[in-house]
């Protein structure tokens, strides 16, 4: 395992006077550009800030640096693909690297999962699932089946279509009334029930049943597809109880309905088995994916499909366009020999089932914690876990993001949703460094205010 030293810092690195005319995405810019916080290298676990700080990465980037930074394999491909075929049209033409990077896909995906669309991003694989199920319905005849089922505190990315399934008020509140004909199932977490659980919690299977409810209300003839995260990251790291996804799954086959996981923080060793749908021994009819399919380094999403989906699509004339969606950049080759050579890494090193061996290890030490001041709960499962805090009376985020701020001042980052800290850590990770991050935190919950 690589852990190695600083990244070299390229003098082309410097960071700009003015940071006005870059409007940052989720980031209170006011905040940020008063105090910026740069990053100018990384290699393997470690950061470089601007001012030649080394800084531990705890989440992976964003839930996507799997393998670490910057490694050989992964830049030696972008660079040769670069320079040998940069991009290629990707309607109507064609180019080996994609069809050979959705072939490798179908290789590690749970069995049943045939097929593969290329995007850009997480939410773009989330639009492409979503439109796929209700054109399927549509070809096969039952066009009444529109209506799409998410859940609350879900994260679907940031389109409209992954909105109206979210369940996050303030990603959806500005938009106005958002995709019609959207219902909710609740999620599963339940902090009075389940605190301090460690891997899946007990209580909630039974709110699968929600969907009963729900189909009861609206008939299964206008329901076309319900999305969940197998474990919902960006909402703080809610891990759904033993049971629940396989219910669900009995649910959506009993009526027909389509099954849609968004593996776009489970996917690719995340839990500590390829996909989250392993980890659960359930097999939707969608996968979306993206982040951790090329390691974080190019833009890239997979929606990965059941043949019985693919192949209601391939019924009418050959010369005909069989599925009116795609992007500029689907399947670019950049992002097609990154995928290549990020799939290749995790084979070599067994990244995608190292989180299964380091797992236990991690839930010692996130548990470790328990005691400490604000701490209302610890969860975790596989490398992936969230400290909860208690909210600061009228102000809530505010503890959470100062001990973000603390981290980063100490070496270390972190991730904070409301008051959860979120850890994510690159598979690659050290027991040393886990200790490292555990030990780091411990110090700075001591002096929250
Ligand atoms: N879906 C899930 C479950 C995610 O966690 C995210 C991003 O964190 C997305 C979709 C959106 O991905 P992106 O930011 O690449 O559009």
């Amino acid at each position: 395992m690589k852990n190695g030293s600083a990244a070299a810092v390229s003098t082309s690195n410097v960071v700009p006077n003015d940071l006005n005319a870059f409007w940052m995405p989720f980031t209170a810019n006011r905040q940020f550009k008063k105090t910026p916080r740069m990053f100018v290298a990384a290699r393997d676990m470690h950061y470089t800030t601007s001012d030649g700080r080394q800084v531990l990465d705890g989440t992976a980037g964003l839930w996507c640096c799997n393998a670490g930074h910057a490694r050989p394999k992964i830049v030696e491909a972008i660079a040769r693909q670069a320079a040998e075929l940069d991009y290629a049209p990707a309607f109507q033409m064609g180019h080996p690297k994609a069809f050979e990077l959705a072939n490798r896909l179908v290789d590690i995906t749970p069995d049943g999962l045939d097929h593969v669309l290329f995007t850009n991003s997480g939410s773009e694989s989330v639009e492409t699932a979503l439109k796929l199920a209700l054109a399927f319905h549509k070809i096969k005849g039952e066009g009444s089946r529109t209506r799409l089922i998410g859940r609350e505190r879900a994260y679907h990315g940031v389109n409209f279509g992954g909105i109206s399934v979210g369940g996050i008020v303030t990603n959806r509140k500005m938009f106005g009334t958002l995709l019609a004909g959207v219902d909710h199932m609740p999620h599963t977490h339940n902090l009075a029930k389940n605190a301090f659980s460690k891997g899946p919690p007990e209580y909630g299977t039974e709110l699968a049943d929600e969907l009963e409810r729900i189909v009861t209300l609206h008939d299964a003839s206008t329901i076309a597809a319900v999305i969940v995260e197998p474990v919902a990251g960006s909402t703080g790291v809610l891990i759904p109880p033993p049971g629940y996804l396989k219910r669900l799954r009995e649910i959506t086959k009993k009526h027909g309905i389509l099954l849609i996981f968004d593996e776009v923080i489970t996917g690719y060793g995340r839990l500590g088995t390829p996909f989250g749908a392993d980890y659960f021994d359930v097999v939707p009819d969608i996968m979306v994916t993206a982040k951790g399919l090329t390691n974080g380094v190019v833009p890239m999403g997979a929606v990965m499909v059941s043949a019985e989906i693919h192949d209601a699509f391939m019924n009418g004339p050959e010369h005909v366009i069989e599925f009116f969606h795609g992007y500029t950049y689907s399947g670019n080759p950049i992002a097609s020999a990154a995928g290549l050579a990020t799939l290749e890494t995790y084979k070599e090193e067994g990244l995608l089932t190292r989180g299964a061996e380091l797992a236990p290890k991690f839930q010692e030490a996130l548990h470790s914690l328990k005691g400490l001041p604000h701490v209302i709960d610890i969860r975790n499962i596989g490398l992936v876990g969230a400290i909860e805090l208690e909210p600061i009376a009228g102000q809530p985020t505010k503890r959470a993001f100062s001990a973000f701020l603390k981290a980063f001042e100490q070496g270390l980052l972190i991730r904070t949703t409301g008051d959860i800290i979120a850890l994510s850590p690159p598979l690659i990770i050290s027991e040393s460094q886990i200790d490292e991050i555990v030990t780091k935190l411990a110090g700075i919950l001591k002096t929250l205010e």
